[in-house]
């Protein structure tokens, strides 16, 4: 090894992707960020995440999966988990008996749920409560316009769906005081500013026509049913998510990131599943995409990543072969998929400047996550860092190694320690973004092209 070679060994992993990307690559990386942002558009609730998913997989020729269903290589299946999680497979040349090639990622997000029991009027204004979802920062959620997206479910099952804010429609709000007024709100900590019980969502104003209590709260319950065909009970039985009312945009005058909300964990779920949805002809293994839900809670419940849902599907498919899941799982792989915080020069005190990802330096493998010690975290064996160190260089991926900030400045964890408890070898793997979990975020497009082809890279493999 001379001189040369042993820096350029060195180096190797931490280069500003811009200086190493072949020209060729800059057209595939601006359709591909087109069709994010299109994609980010659409889908702003684990739901919508869901159904675009089948979509856009019906249109490449997936075909919905039934258990004992005869399977032959280069078959396309999926399974929706209840319309909230999504698990896709392209069936490879090889038994299942070799392992699976599979990336995880998660298509819910921080957000702000209707409570139960959410309409009341206050001030001759009516208004809905919200419990927040996922780690969020409170104040950053006040003064910015947002939609309300899901489901209400009938007694007899029937299911309304219910958007309210998209396109030109009328947007919901939180108020937070004037500067005028503030005096003692800002002697508070960022934490205590805005509590949870003041996220309310300004919802009407104009009331009943006529006499009576709580005329603006019934004239909204009234213009609801109008148009949903719901009364106030029906909240009971319903899941409603209020999430920032923002279009996915360039950011910066070179056009270079993408802000949207939702990248955490979108960026990283869209592009699991177009790597699966592009893939030619037939691979080695069978690759399987999965797309969660309730990663920002734990990934508990019936459509989180420790849902028995996805054992059995992958069950299926083994006794179908006449395989057993456990020898399968064993010789599996996953890329753990969700994003990381690149280097924020802003908040340079939280990072380790040496092992932090960066924007436009390609996808970020992170050997662990976790708080306090690396607790909660996954931690990948060297050789499952070898081999997707190898197949990313083999396969023109730029990629960086990171952590998640300094030493017990915080930290993390994501879907990868549920996978590893299932015997399967995973590494975190994902896009690194700006300002994570705010209702805004942003990312390098570089690197989001850069986790697609990634993910590519594992199902080839
Ligand atoms: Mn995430
Ligand atoms: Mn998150």
């Amino acid at each position: 090894m001379d001189e040369k070679e042993w820096r350029v060994k060195l180096l190797s992993g931490k280069r500003n992707g811009y200086d190493v990307l072949p020209a060729g690559e800059r057209a595939p990386m601006h359709d591909y960020c087109e069709a994010y942002k299109a994609f980010m558009n659409k889908a702003k609730t684990e739901r919508e995440c869901a159904r675009e998913g089948v979509r856009l997989a019906e249109e490449r020729g997936f075909k919905p999966y039934v258990p004992g269903m005869a399977l032959s290589p280069g078959d396309r299946v999926y399974h929706s988990n209840r319309g909230k999680m999504l698990l896709l497979a392209v069936i490879g040349q090889k038994s299942l008996a070799e392992g699976l090639q599979m990336v995880a990622a998660h298509i819910d997000s921080p957000r702000l749920d209707l409570k139960p029991s959410p309409l009341y009027e206050d001030g001759e204004l009516a208004y809905l409560k919200t419990h927040y979802y996922g780690g969020i920062r409170k104040y950053q959620w006040v003064t910015i316009p947002l939609e309300l997206h899901g489901v209400v479910v009938m007694k007899d099952g029937a299911v309304i769906p219910v958007v309210i804010g998209e396109g030109d429609e009328p947007k919901l709000y939180i108020s937070d005081l004037l500067p005028h007024l503030a005096q003692e709100q800002n002697k508070k900590s960022l934490a205590d500013g805005i509590a949870g019980e003041q996220l309310n969502l300004l919802f009407a104003s104009e009331p009943l026509e006529g006499e009576g209590q709580e005329r603006v709260k019934l004239a909204a319950m009234k213009l609801l049913y109008e148009k949903y065909g719901f009364t106030e009970d029906d909240f009971i039985s319903a899941e409603l998510e209020a999430v920032p009312a923002f279009r996915a945009t360039d950011i910066g005058f070179d056009r270079s990131m993408i802000g949207a909300y939702a990248q955490d964990d979108r960026a990283c779920a869209y592009a699991a599943l177009k790597a699966l949805l592009d893939l030619e002809g037939v691979p080695s293994k069978t690759a399987v995409c999965v797309l969660a839900d309730k990663e920002e809670i734990g990934s508990t419940g019936v459509t989180g990543m420790m849902t028995k849902d996805f054992d059995k599907f992958l069950e299926d498919l083994c006794e179908t072969e006449g395989v057993s899941l456990r020898s399968c799982l064993e010789k599996s792989f996953c890329l753990s998929a969700d994003v990381s915080m690149a280097f924020d020069p802003n908040f340079p005190d939280v990072y380790d400047r040496r092992n932090s990802a960066y924007l436009n330096y390609g996808v970020g493998l992170a050997k662990y996550t976790g708080s306090r010690g690396k607790g909660g975290a996954s931690d990948a064996s060297a050789e499952t860092v070898a081999y997707v160190r190898r197949i990313f260089d083999e396969n023109g991926v730029l990629w960086q190694m990171c952590e998640l900030g300094k030493v017990d400045a915080g930290g993390g964890g994501t879907v990868a320690c549920y996978m590893a408890d299932r015997n399967i070898d995973t590494l975190d793997a994902g896009v690194p973004l700006l300002s994570m979990h705010a209702p805004f975020e942003v990312s390098a497009k570089l690197d989001c092209y850069m986790t697609y082809k990634a993910m590519r890279a594992v199902y080839q493999n």
